[in-house]
C-alpha cells in the first residue's frame, strides 16, 4: 500500500496534519544507508544496537538490507515519558543483553533531538569496551541540539516539529504508520 493509501485508510487520518516523509522516501533512504553500512562494515564484527521503542521499525527494515553476518541487541532509555518536551534526564529502562566488548557497534536510533540520549549511550558503550561506536539515525532535528553528537549515518534532517510514525509515537500511538507525519494540535488532546 502506498503512503497516500495508508493515510486514507487509517482511522487516524483526521489526526494527521501533513505527511513529512512518505513511505517511498523513507524506504529509499533506508536502502541507501544500508548500502553504506554494507561497505563500511564488510568483514567486521557488527552489532546493531536498536534504541527501543522508536527504532524498532527502522532497525527491522535496515537489517533486512544487510546481507553480512551481524548481531542485534536492544536498549531502552527514558528521556521523554508521555510528553512532547524532553526532561533532560536519561536513564536505562532496559539494558543490553550482549557484552559489547570488542564489537563494532552501530547504534540505530529513530531521531536525534537534543542529543542527550545518544551522548549518554555512546559514553556507556565506550565505557563497556566497544571496539568502535557509530550512530545511524533516521531523523535529526539540528535546531534542537543541546549536546554535540556526530551522526555517522543520517536519513533526514527535520524541522523543529513533533513527528510520529515509522516507529515514533505520541503517547504510544502512531508507531505503525509507514510514513513520518506531523499531528494536528487536536490529536495531542485525545487519550
Ligand atoms: P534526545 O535525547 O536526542 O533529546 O531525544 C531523543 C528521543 O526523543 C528520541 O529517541 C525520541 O524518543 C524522542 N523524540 C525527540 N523528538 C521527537 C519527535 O519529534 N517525535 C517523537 N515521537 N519522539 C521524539
Amino acid at each position: 500500500m502506498s503512503s497516500s493509501a495508508a493515510y486514507r485508510d487509517t482511522s487516524w487520518a483526521s489526526d494527521i496534519d501533513h505527511v513529512l516523509l512518505s513511505e517511498e522516501e523513507i524506504q529509499e533512504k533506508v536502502a541507501e544507508l544500508a548500502a553504506r553500512l554494507r561497505e563500511d562494515y564488510a568483514g567486521r564484527q557488527l552489532l546493531l544496537v536498536g534504541v527501543l521503542k522508536g527504532a524498532a521499525v527502522f532497525l527491522s527494515d535496515l537489517m533486512r538490507h544487510l546481507s553480512m553476518p551481524l548481531c542485534i541487541d536492544f536498549v531502552q532509555l527514558r528521556s521523554y515519558g508521555h510528553a512532547t518536551i524532553s526532561s533532560g534526564q536519561v536513564e536505562i529502562v532496559k539494558d543490553l543483553e550482549w557484552s559489547v566488548e570488542g564489537w563494532d557497534v552501530v547504534v540505530v536510533e529513530d531521531i536525534v533531538d537534543t542529543g542527550r540520549t545518544q551522548d549518554y549511550l555512546l559514553r556507556q558503550l565506550h565505557m563497556r569496551g566497544a571496539g568502535s561506536v557509530r550512530i545511524c539515525a533516521l531523523l535529526s532535528k539540528p535546531s534542537r541540539r543541546k549536546v554535540d553528537v556526530t551522526i555517522d549515518y543520517l536519513g533526514f534532517d527535520v524541522p523543529n516539529v513533533f513527528v510520529v510514525g515509522y516507529g515514533l509515537d505520541f503517547a504510544e500511538r502512531y508507531r505503525n504508520l509507514p510514513f513520518v507525519a506531523v499531528l494536528r494540535p487536536e490529536a495531542y488532546k485525545t487519550p
